[in-house]
Order: C-alpha cells, then structure tokens, then sequence
C-alpha cells in the first residue's frame, strides 16, 4: 500500500459512492458479493449498477472474483480508503492531502490540510490486511477466518483512537485534538515535533521523566493504562512538552492483567531514559498507588477482559464476526481463507431489506460529522 491516489476522489461520482457503500455493507454478511445483490442494495434509481461496477474495478476500487460456490464483488484496501477520504471531503473536515509521515505498526500517517489550510494529520488504521504467519502478536487478528475482517477491525480500531483521543483531551491529558473519524480514518490536529525515539538531548531530563510518569498516573487514575507508552508513541512539540499518541489498545485499570501493563508502560519509561539519557532514579509509580477519581474507562469502555488491539469481543460480535479461533496457525492467513460462509445464491428478501437500510443509513452518516455520544454509547 503506497501513496494515496486522491486523484480518484474527484472524477468519482455519488452514485459511485453509493455503489462502493452497497458492496461494503454486503461484505458483512459476504465474502463475494454477486452483481444482482449489489444492485438491489444500491437501489440506483436508473440501473446501470453493472457498468459501474465494472469502472470501479477498472480503478481498482473493487475487485471480481471467483469464488468456490459462485462469482462476485469485493470492496478493496484502495476502496475503503476511497469510501473513508470521501466521506471527510464531503464533510469538509479535509480539503487537501499532503505527504506520508509515517508508518506505524498498524497504520500509515499523512499530513492533510483542512479549507482553510490548517495542517492535519490523518490516519489510516491498517490492522489484519497482511499475512502476518511469522508474527505470533498478530495471531488474533486471524482467529477471524472472514476475509473481510480486516475491514472491521481497521474501522474498530479508529473508532476507539478516536473515543479515547476525546475523552483525553475532554480532560485536558497532553494529546492531539481530535477533529473526526470515518470507518478505519482518524482525523487529529499536527504535532509540530516529533517522537522523543528521534531526540538525542532534553535540557532537563528529570523534569521530562517525571511529566511523563505523572501521565502515566494520571492516566491510572481515570482508571485507563496507555499501554503502549514508549518512546514511538509520546510526541514532543516545539516547546519541549510531551504530547501522547496512540491509543487504540488502552485498557481499563480493572483489566485482570492491568497492573502488567501499567508496570510495563512505567518500564518502557524508566529504560528509555536510561539508555538516551543515561537519566536514572528510583522514584517510579506503582500500580498500588493509583487513586481513582473518574470512570473514563467505562464511559469509553475501556477492554476489561480481553486486551486485543483496538478490539472488543463484545464490538466483534455485534458486528456478526464470529470468534472461532483455530490452533491451526498454518491456516490464518488471509490467502487461504475460503468462501465456506457463502454458498448461497439466493437472498431473502428481509436481507436485502436490511442491508438497503445500512446503505442508506450509512450515507446519511457520511454526510454529517461524527456525533461521539453515538459511538461511546454503544
Ligand atoms: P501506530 O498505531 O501504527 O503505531 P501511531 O499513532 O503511533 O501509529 O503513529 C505512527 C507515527 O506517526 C508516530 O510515531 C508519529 O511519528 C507519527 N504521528 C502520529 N500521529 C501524529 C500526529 N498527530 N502528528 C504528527 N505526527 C504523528
Ligand atoms: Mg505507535
């Protein structure tokens, strides 16, 4: 996955959206959807789903494919993008891409401007898109045999940065704002800096170490944990102040593993200070001494119970992704994933019903900013 070719973002049309939006929604239920379905999905009031589709292909947006039992469409990375980046123009919270800045683990980063040209950063979760068979981490991402999973969890995963990321700044923690989100898109504010990996000198160290470990107790005490609190992820801006970034696996202080992680986030501190800053103390917080004073963990729903990155078994499920895990490994990969699940041809009417609704719903959404007291209260 390289550059984004916003250019497609011009000459497309709504109808193209519409029909894009049509082939997502059957993705939930499908691993290949045939032509007829997305036609009657789409409910185009004048045909012509079929030459559409085959543009859209053209443009690599969808593909078509051969399945086991029977042929059809399929919305590719490319398509998502496309579908995500719209929504945002639509919505005026974009008006320009700029350049990649960054690849992270799960994600690619890009600076985009707003209309009135205020830098932006944008990001692209990207979880469970590549055949990962070496990496043990990623085993349970592919627990989810669906080839369209990664299209959920990539949109879980930004759904919940983007919880997070409000409910941070809402209490005034040190993190970019967040300006809105769309499927696997997080839209935030610049830093103006970089990540403390690429700086060899503070002036004061020791005042460094102890704003960030009062992050990491404060962060306690609204009953969350990073986890993830290393040098990658805690920004500084031009003034020298840290500014924490993502946040897709933070777990709740109740977490059965929670104090694990809370050392963990406080190690990964300690060490790094070290090693860069030959910086070394014994003041350090304990898991022990957190006071709670607020419920953020609730109020977003912190993961309690099963720390996957960015995702809830609770939200999988909701979303009609099964978690059958297999001990197979050799097995999870995407490539080899079949159509078992799709082998009928005939749809019923209730479902054609349904998923004509999440179109047209879907849509609608697309058209106005995201209101979070949706998403969280969920
Ligand atoms: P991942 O989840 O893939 O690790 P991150 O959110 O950590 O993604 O972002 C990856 C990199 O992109 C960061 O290390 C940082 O350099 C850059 N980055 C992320 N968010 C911003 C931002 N809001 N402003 C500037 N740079 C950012
Ligand atoms: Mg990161």
């Amino acid at each position: 996955m390289g550059k984004l070719d916003v250019a497609i973002l011009r000459y497309l049309t709504s109808e193209d959206f519409r029909v894009l939006t049509a082939v997502e929604m059957g993705m939930k239920n499908h691993e290949l959807i045939p032509g007829s379905l997305v036609a009657s999905i789409a409910n185009l009031r004048h045909g012509g789903v079929h030459k559409l589709m085959k543009e859209l292909c053209k443009h690599r947006l969808l593909t078509y494919e051969r399945g086991k039992h029977y042929d059809g469409y399929r919305l590719t990375n490319a398509g998502y993008d496309y579908l995500a980046l719209k929504a945002l123009t639509n919505r005026k919270v974009i008006a320009s891409f700029g350049n990649q800045i960054g690849v992270g683990k799960e994600s690619n980063i890009y600076t985009v401007a707003d209309e009135d040209r205020n830098p932006l950063c944008l990001k692209l979760h990207r979880l469970g898109r590549t055949c990962f068979r070496n990496v043990k981490d990623k085993r349970d991402y592919h627990a989810h045999r669906n080839r369209a999973s990664w299209l959920y969890l990539s949109r879980i995963s930004a759904t919940k940065e983007f919880a997070y990321m409000k409910a941070l700044h809402e209490r005034g923690f040190p993190v970019p704002r967040p300006i809105d989100f769309n499927r696997h898109c997080v839209v935030m504010d610049l830093v103006q800096g970089g990540p403390l990996t690429h700086v060899t000198s503070v002036p004061d160290p020791g005042r460094l170490y102890d704003e960030l470990m009062d992050l990491i107790v404060r962060l306690g005490n609204c009953g969350v944990i990073h986890g993830d609190f290393n040098e990658f992820n805690i920004m500084l801006d031009e003034e020298g102040r840290p500014i924490i970034i993502d946040f897709p696996q933070m777990v709740s202080t109740n977490h059965p593993n929670a104090e694990l992680y809370f050392d963990r986030d406080v190690k990964c501190v300690r060490e790094f200070f070290k090693k860069r800053f030959g910086y070394e103390t014994d003041t350090y917080p304990k898991f022990e001494d957190l006071e709670r004073d607020d419920e953020m963990d609730t109020e977003i729903a912190c993961s309690g119970y099963k720390r996957t990155r960015g995702v809830d078994d609770e939200l999988l499920q909701e979303m009609g992704i099964g978690l059958q895990v297999s001990n197979d490994e050799d097995s999870q990969c995407d490539d080899e994933v079949t159509d078992e699940v799709n082998t009928k041809t005939n749809y019923e009417e209730d479902e054609v019903t349904a998923l004509r609704n999440e179109v047209e719903k879907s849509i609608m959404n697309d058209e106005r900013k995201t209101n979070v007291e949706e998403i969280t209260s969920k």
